[in-house]
């Protein structure tokens, strides 16, 4: 109790000091730093850390797939415009297939990969794959082209520690690209990370007693999210594709045997197939989205419904 009070605490001071500082900016836009980034969740880290002084653009906008978006006439004028982008870099297809062209729109744009501290890996490297990634020789794949990512899971954001890896990126960049509010950075910075340490306390707290669980989802966002808390991550959707009829009756037959009550939904893809099978369980299909704008309320109500579903 005493750990929320002070990270509600937190978050208020946080937001007056972000609401205080806009006012003494406010006649200047000229002088923010305009930022790019890839993803919803990012900017809601990069506008935490960069406070008042940064202007953040989603290159995916909220209900767009990364996986598909293509940029609209409008977003290359803010790329043209732009001093910097944070890009995810752990293999999202909206980098892979569209960095080349926005580095062409803006040959001076400073680009910060937020993935370079965290260790990308592929979706059959996760916890509790390790058999499954020795018979299908996963190494073998060297060569990996535009459209197939070797079956590396992006979905890097998912786990707070690995959130944190990325703030840290998005700290020194802004530092680097104009070192005038380096202090205003830092502390922000500071507030951010506290913010994530106490919600992976939170929610290691709640997901403890359920470790080597089982959790099924339509689409394999939440793989890391599952390393950090030692969980299984079990997903109807394979490598992009739907599964047939064989498929769907496999994964009833693993949902049973796993006594799995509860499947999870993002709203960017059709998830008949989630509700087919939760209905097979009697189960219930709860709606989770990856691309969230609000990851403390995002991660914390996950981590509940799990303990719902783990419990029944
Ligand atoms: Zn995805």
């Amino acid at each position: 109790m005493k750990n929320k009070i002070m990270v509600i605490s937190l978050v208020l001071a946080m937001t007056v000091s972000v609401i205080s500082l806009s006012g003494c900016v406010e006649d200047d836009e000229s002088e923010l730093i305009d930022v790019l980034v890839t993803i919803v969740p990012q900017k809601e880290m990069v506008e935490a850390i960069g406070g008042p002084f940064v202007s953040v653009t989603v290159m995916v906008p909220p209900g767009q797939s990364p996986h598909s978006y293509e940029p609209t006439p409008d977003q290359m004028i803010k790329v043209a415009r732009a001093s910097a982008y944070f890009k995810v870099g752990s293999g999202v297809e909206f980098e892979v297939v569209h960095m080349d062209t926005i580095l062409e729109q803006n040959s001076d744009l400073q680009v910060f990969d937020c993935s370079e501290d965290i260790s990308v890996i592929s979706f059959d490297e996760h916890y509790g794959k390790e058999d499954h990634r020795e018979e299908e020789g996963e190494h073998d794949h060297e060569e990996v082209d535009e459209h197939d990512h070797g079956g590396t899971d992006p979905h890097i954001w998912t786990s707070p520690m690995n959130f944190k890896k990325m703030a840290e990126v998005v700290y020194n960049g802004l530092v680097e690209i104009d070192p005038t509010y380096q202090q205003e950075y830092y502390d922000n910075y500071q507030s951010y990370i506290s913010l994530l340490d106490a919600l992976h306390y939170n929610i290691s707290e709640l997901l403890e007693p359920f470790e080597g669980s089982s959790f099924m989802v339509y689409h394999p966002a939440w793989g890391y999210f599952a390393d950090t808390y030692r969980l299984k991550q079990i997903a109807i959707e394979d490598e992009g594709k739907e599964p047939g009829p064989a498929g769907i009756a496999a994964l009833i037959q693993q949902a049973k045997a796993l006594n799995i009550s509860v499947i999870f939904v993002s709203s960017q893809f059709d998830t008949s197939n989630a509700q087919t099978i939760a209905d097979e369980i009697d189960g219930k299909v709860i709606p989770v989205n990856p691309l969230m704008s609000d990851y403390w309320e995002t991660l914390m109500q996950l981590a509940k419904d799990m303990v719902l579903g783990f419990g029944s």
